[in-house]
């Protein structure tokens, strides 16, 4: 580049030199030699002022085309492009870069009593998530209010919804809260993909659901890995619609879920992934169970999941369950209207596909005082939630919002 711009002065620095050549000999030399007409020294000199201007042309085009290439390189080397870099990080490395297995553990104490929360200000435990605690005011059942809370501090207001239901039960007339979260789709907003977890817990074995019912594993997994994708999601774009809802009353017979399926049959929801404990693995042989049924979309989602567990290096096993799935879990509530659903679930049904997860190694504490984060294998939980989620930004067909500083 300094050659090409330094070569056009010698050349006019030549041409100048021949033009004073010219002169000086059309002055003094010529009458001696012999006596060249007026007309053929002007025209001489034409020739030579020509070519004088050819090349300082051709030098002022050369330097300005090094001054656009000199402009160029910076553009390329000099200056970051802060778009194109933000561009080249996909949404499951965007998503890996912003959480931790810390800060997913964190919320799962946190919902489950172990850890105080602040809400509006105050200091609360949340000891039971129990339906009929949490929707009666009782102050050790905040869970709705601290979700709400904590989803205002990522989300606009606009797009979180509380959907009141009532469920009317041998005695009473309840009115319990499902809780959403859109992400509206910029190219087919109409077509929806539910991710979503049951947020109520229960204790039926031992104790009082009214006073204590944790609910680490179940269901303070599935709802961690929730609050982390909404907090992610937020700097994220969809090419589809993407609801995150956060179910109550599953351990009253799935009662969110289907009053949420009830409402929503004629949505168009292509699929929903649904994540209900799985917090187990005692022998470490990281298997857990996909709850796919019968219909043809439940297997392309299960499909999906697979696929996006072994392209991003999960390392997870599975049980494929269709007629044997286990039932009593929201992704029925779905199945039930013939939309699409998968659950993911530790090792929880007795030994059932061939190949799968083997001997059953479930929770010691299901619905019991003793479901905390200390039985969590959270290495396993962690990475269960992280396959449901990528398989969300997969099928939304997510984008990283790209931050320009
Ligand atoms: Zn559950």
């Amino acid at each position: 580049m300094i050659k090409n711009k330094k070569k056009p002065d010698w050349i006019l620095l030549f041409i100048l030199v021949l033009i004073t050549t010219a002169i000086v000999g059309a002055i003094f030399l010529s009458p001696h030699l012999r006596t060249p007409t007026s007309v053929e020294t002007q025209k001489a000199l034409l020739i030579l002022t020509e070519a004088a201007e050819t090349a300082l042309s051709m030098q002022q085009a050369e330097s300005q085309k090094a001054a656009i290439q000199d402009q160029a390189t910076q553009e390329i080397e000099i200056i970051p492009s802060p778009i194109p870099t933000q561009k080249t990080v996909n949404a499951v490395e965007y998503f890996r870069n912003n959480i931790s297995q810390e800060s997913y553990a964190d919320w799962i104490r946190k919902l489950s009593g172990e850890k105080p929360v602040l809400i509006g200000g105050q200091e609360y435990k949340i000891e039971t998530r129990y339906s009929y605690a949490m929707f009666t005011g009782q102050q050790n059942a905040k869970a709705k209010e601290f979700l709400l809370e904590t989803i205002r501090q990522w989300m606009p207001e606009n797009q979180i919804t509380q959907e009141e239901y009532v469920y009317i039960d041998a005695t009473s007339e309840n009115k319990w809260i499902n809780i959403i979260v859109t992400f509206p789709g910029e190219i087919k907003p109409e077509e929806e993909v539910l991710f979503t977890a049951h947020y109520d817990s229960c204790v039926v074995f031992e104790g009082d659901p009214m006073k204590y019912a944790p609910g680490a594993n179940d269901n303070g997994t599935g709802v961690a890995t929730i609050l982390e994708a909404i907090r992610i999601f937020s700097q994220m774009k969809f090419d589809r619609t993407v609801k995150i809802v956060l179910f109550s009353g599953e351990e009253n017979f799935q009662q969110g879920s289907k009053a949420y399926a009830a409402r929503h049959a004629a949505d168009n929801i292509i699929g929903v992934i649904n994540m209900d404990m799985y917090g187990t693995d005692k022998d470490n042989d990281r298997c857990f169970e996909m709850y796919v049924g019968e219909l043809s979309g439940s297997h392309q989602l299960a499909d999906l999941m697979i696929q996006t567990i072994q392209q991003n290096g999960l390392n997870l096993k599975y049980d494929y369950l269709t007629g044997d799935a286990y039932s009593l879990a929201d992704q029925t509530s779905f199945w039930n209207v013939n939309i699409p659903a998968v659950t993911a679930m530790e090792n929880f049904l007795p030994e059932t596909t061939e190949g799968g997860c083997g001997v059953r190694d479930r929770t010691d504490f299901w619905h019991l005082p003793g479901d905390t984060t200390e039985s969590i294998n959270l290495p396993y939980a962690f990475d269960i939630g992280l396959a449901g989620t990528f398989t969300v930004l997969n099928l939304a067909g997510a984008h990283p919002v790209p931050i320009i500083e």
